[in-house]
């Protein structure tokens, strides 16, 4: 096929019987080059010749395993369930710390958390305002306030001298979202944390398998919070984890998943506190081991696929990759890169649309507005349009006054591409590919 750029696409549709030509002629338009290089979206041939590949069925023989023993059980509840203790002692290897609970949620996760290390009324939790709900849903049921700090431009992750800026003698905790499952700056966070008395909450429910500075994601705060929903790397439906180093806060991770009440315990037993019911029953306990043992595997193989693709589209003029510190392991729930709009001639969402057509999963954004931009916080309606903490003049948090601007940029300018374990460098080699030629398509 000529490699001459100028070639017309009459002469070269004359030319050729390319099988390729079906595509470049249903379109209609495509300008003065060469067919063979032309977007896909302009009939081009695709980048990525065998699009993106899918991810399978995520469970089998050792699901089946954990399954059959628990038809064997003569309970499903997680009190001493025997599924339940596995699960704590695979956890343990991924996350070695001495009290593990299991939960409902990722959401639950987090609000047991937040309510062992007596988070109360009017209380500001200092948090990303790029994340799940999920992050900030137990803060506000203890009447405490979510204080959203700015993140950094290309990690997507806490700016910690911004954290710093949000501390008032009202601040209580930190809660890191490793957002992607890319570690946030945690020795930084720890000191500030430490030289303001603050609890370190993780939020690691995108972060299975991560490692920050070599050592296992959700070790470096007082808790670590994980999540078990169906989208994350390891799941049962619908599940969470809650884990603690701390003696004085693990003793109650049981207790504020489980209505209040301290079970086998001779004495201290019966209700001291008020808490909901976010326990995990034993078959989503089954599950949940079970998922653990694919876990390495998977984080591994994220791992290095998502490295790689920074690694072959940090020269594209234009597009700033997915920062991530050297010594960490980010373990990609998904990959973000950013686009500078000025570079291009052509708008974030055609970028994708065009990459989506050369085989590449992409998406324009993450998240529609950073958290406080939702509706329920510029109209502060949390508890059936109202909110108790703010009228009893608790706090005089105002979320329509709240600013976080690369926040807001990273939202408007992130392209997020697909990563997952059932995928190969061949084809991450060919999605950097498609990213490269799409990129110099539209550059300004
Ligand atoms: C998924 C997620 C949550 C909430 O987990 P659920 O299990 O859906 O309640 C919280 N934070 C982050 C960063 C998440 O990705």
């Amino acid at each position: 096929m000529s490699r001459n750029p100028s070639i017309s696409r009459r002469r070269f549709v004359g030319s050729t019987s390319g099988l390729l030509l079906a595509g470049a002629l249903q379109t209609g338009s495509v300008a003065e080059e060469a067919v063979e290089d032309a977007l896909a979206i302009r009939g081009g041939p695709s980048a990525v010749p065998g699009g993106t590949p899918s991810l399978p069925i995520r469970w089998g023989e050792p699901e089946r395993e954990h399954l059959e023993a628990l038809l064997r059980q003569n309970t499903l509840f997680y009190w001493r369930g025997p599924q339940t203790e596995q699960l704590a002692e695979r956890f343990r290897e991924f996350c070695p710390l001495k009290y593990v609970h299991n939960c409902s949620s990722g959401t639950a996760a987090l609000h047991i958390a937040v309510a062992a290390c007596g988070i109360g009324p009017g209380d500001e939790v200092i948090t990303s305002p790029i994340t799940d709900i999920g992050t900030v849903i137990g803060v506000l049921y203890q009447q405490a306030v979510p204080v959203f700090a700015d993140l950094g431009a290309n990690t997507y992750n806490l700016d910690v001298a911004d954290v710093e800026r949000k501390i008032t003698p009202r601040t209580k905790a930190i809660i890191p979202v490793h957002l992607t499952g890319n570690p946030c700056d945690m020795a930084a966070l720890k000191e500030l944390a430490d030289r303001h008395n603050l609890v370190l909450i993780e939020d690691c429910c995108q972060a299975w398998g991560a490692r920050y500075h070599g050592q296992p994601i959700g070790t470096v705060g007082h808790f670590a919070c994980f999540s078990l929903q169906n989208s994350k790397h390891v799941t049962c439906g619908d599940g969470g984890m809650v884990a603690t180093n701390d003696e004085d806060y693990g003793p109650l991770l049981q207790r504020f998943g489980d209505k209040g009440a301290g079970r086998g315990l001779r004495e201290g037993g019966g209700f001291h506190a008020f808490a909901t019911n976010y326990r995990m029953s034993e078959p989503q306990a089954a599950m949940a081991a079970a998922q653990l043992t694919r876990l390495e595997s998977i984080a591994a193989t994220r791992a290095k696929l998502g490295d790689l693709l920074s690694e072959k589209i940090a020269h594209i003029p234009g597009i700033e990759p997915h920062q991530v510190h050297p010594e960490d392991r980010a373990v990609y729930w998904f990959y973000m890169f950013r686009f500078r709009p000025e570079a291009f001639r052509y708008s974030r969402a055609d970028f994708a649309r065009a990459l989506r057509s050369e085989g590449v999963a992409a998406q324009a954004g993450y998240i529609g507005v950073p958290l406080y931009g939702e509706p329920v916080f510029q109209k502060h309606g949390f508890f059936a349009g109202r909110w108790p903490v703010r009228e009893f003049g608790l706090t005089e948090m105002d979320y329509s006054q709240t600013r976080c601007p690369e926040a807001e940029a990273i939202l408007q300018t992130g392209i997020r591409v697909t990563i997952h374990e059932a995928m190969t460098e061949e084809y991450i080699l060919a999605a950097a590919r498609a990213i490269e030629k799409v990129a110099r398509h539209m550059a300004a």
